[in-house]
């Protein structure tokens, strides 16, 4: 029997249970370890509220998660709770799926101005999630800013342009619901360093943008390279930049605007104890498509400025980490004997759900490929462990629970409401 050790119950922990479930049948255990008393990580907490079917991958990992040989142990987090040294001794193996949950850091002055918001902090405002509930971003500013041309700033500038209306089928959190119902931002700027040809939106993302109630995305004709060169773009990237070209040909007039600003790199953040505008330089292309300043600079309003440029993974004490990618140090998501890493702790923030399933199946291969070793004891010394320490454990049972609740305690038209405190999420157990 081999006992397995998963920290992180996001997508690549389940892929990775569900791999060394299908590789190993009777012959593994496999703990999934959350920090949370929930699961499924950016699943609940990052994809957008009002993409409710993507959500609905987590009925995959239930499958998973309620075979006898997987369990789920939520509230337990990993560093401060128990070490992987400890774990290490209980496990056969250990593999972190802990994913990249903090913000990259903008390096421009002014970026610690109250109202400069980074997206984990924000998307998680919006998506419940108890590390951010508290967040109250300023929204009675006339405009907003978003740096990055990624599928966030999509998601950031879609929740803030939207009309409650809009919200109806989502799970947006009530709290978020009724700031956004009453902000007063108008204008939603997207900034991008580079152009058209070099963002990382999806088409499916960018089309939504074009069939909101209130708003419209707004796009300069001039900032596009000549119609021909679209034909050099791989077939996702050509249906985004179309509709970045439809949205340039054919304006739209309503309340709220949408302005995608290419060759905008943010040089400063300023105002008078918290942020009002955004001093931008204007950028080239060089012949290696990087993009450089070229000197002339302007400067927008914003009151709420939200940094979408990318996520590290926080270090774990023992654990060998790269700090110049914000990851783990591994090679092809081996760390150490015995401690793998998988997701987006392996590879960093980058692709869609769908892409942590090969991860998870290749170091489930590496596993069960692994030598033998003097059997570890597994689950049971764990919950010695934590009984020792006081833990909470929540079991998958439990996570049940909590979600009936939510169930129970949804809007009209909401699939739930999701509590956005741990001692909530606690209470609801009663117990
Ligand atoms: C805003 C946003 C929107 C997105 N939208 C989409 C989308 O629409 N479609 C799509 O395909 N992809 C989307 N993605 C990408 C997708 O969410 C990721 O590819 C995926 O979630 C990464 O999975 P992961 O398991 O590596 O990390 P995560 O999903 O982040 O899971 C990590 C888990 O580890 C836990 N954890 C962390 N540290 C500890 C610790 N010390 N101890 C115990 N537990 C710990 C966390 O609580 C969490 O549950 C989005 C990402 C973001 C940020």
């Amino acid at each position: 029997m081999r006992h397995v050790a998963i920290v992180g119950s996001g997508p690549a922990g389940y892929y990775t249970a569900e791999a060394l479930q299908k590789k190993l049948g009777d012959d593994v255990r496999v703990d999934i370890i959350d920090r949370l008393p929930v699961p499924y990580g950016l699943i609940r907490f990052g994809v957008a509220p009002d993409h409710q079917s993507i959500k609905a991958v987590s009925r995959r990992y239930e499958g998973v998660a309620l075979s006898d040989s997987v369990r789920f142990v939520g509230n337990v987090n990993v560093g401060p709770d128990i070490s992987i040294a400890e774990l290490l001794d209980l496990y056969d193996t250990v593999v972190l799926a802990t994913g990249a949950p903090n913000d990259r850091a903008l390096t421009i002055p002014g970026a610690d101005l109250p109202g400069v918001i980074g997206s984990a902090a924000f998307v998680g405002w919006y998506n419940g999630h108890p590390d951010f509930a508290d967040l109250d971003p300023p929204l009675s500013g006339a405009s907003a800013a978003i740096i990055g041309n990624g599928n966030v700033a999509l998601d950031v500038a879609r929740i803030l342009a939207k009309t409650g209306a809009e919200f109806g089928g989502s799970d947006i959190v009530g709290h978020a619901l009724t700031a956004l119902q009453d902000s007063n931002i108008r204008h939603i700027s997207i900034l991008g360093r580079r152009g058209p040809h070099q963002i990382a939106m999806t088409p499916k993302e960018l089309g939504e943008l074009g069939h909101l109630a209130n708003a419209a995305p707004r796009v300069d004709p001039t900032d596009f390279p000549p119609e021909g060169d679209d034909a050099l773009l791989e077939p996702g990237m050509r249906k985004s930049v179309t509709h970045l070209r439809n949205f340039a040909a054919d304006p739209v007039a309503k309340p709220k605007t949408i302005d995608f600003d290419f060759f905008a790199m943010p040089i400063a953040i300023e105002g008078d104890g918290r942020a009002e505008r955004v001093v931008i330089e204007r950028t080239r292309l060089d012949d290696a498509l990087r993009s450089v300043g070229t000197g002339e600079t302007y400067t927008i309003d914003a009151s709420l400025v939200v940094t979408c440029i990318g996520y590290q993974t926080p270090p774990i004490e023992g654990v060998p980490y790269e700090h110049g990618r914000g990851r783990f140090a591994n090679d092809e998501g081996r760390i150490l004997p015995h401690l793998y890493c998988v997701g987006w702790a392996r590879r960093g923030p980058t692709g869609t759900i769908g892409t942590n399933r090969p991860d998870g199946y290749d170091v489930a291969e590496q596993i069960a490929s692994e030598p033998a070793v003097p059997p570890h004891p597994g689950r049971e010394a764990l919950d010695r462990l934590l009984a020792a320490r006081n833990a909470n454990i929540v079991t998958f049972r439990d996570w049940q629970r909590i979600e009936a609740a939510e169930i129970a305690n949804a809007r009209a038209g909401a699939p739930r409401e999701k509590f956005t405190d741990i001692a909530a999420m606690l209470a609801a157990l009663d117990r």
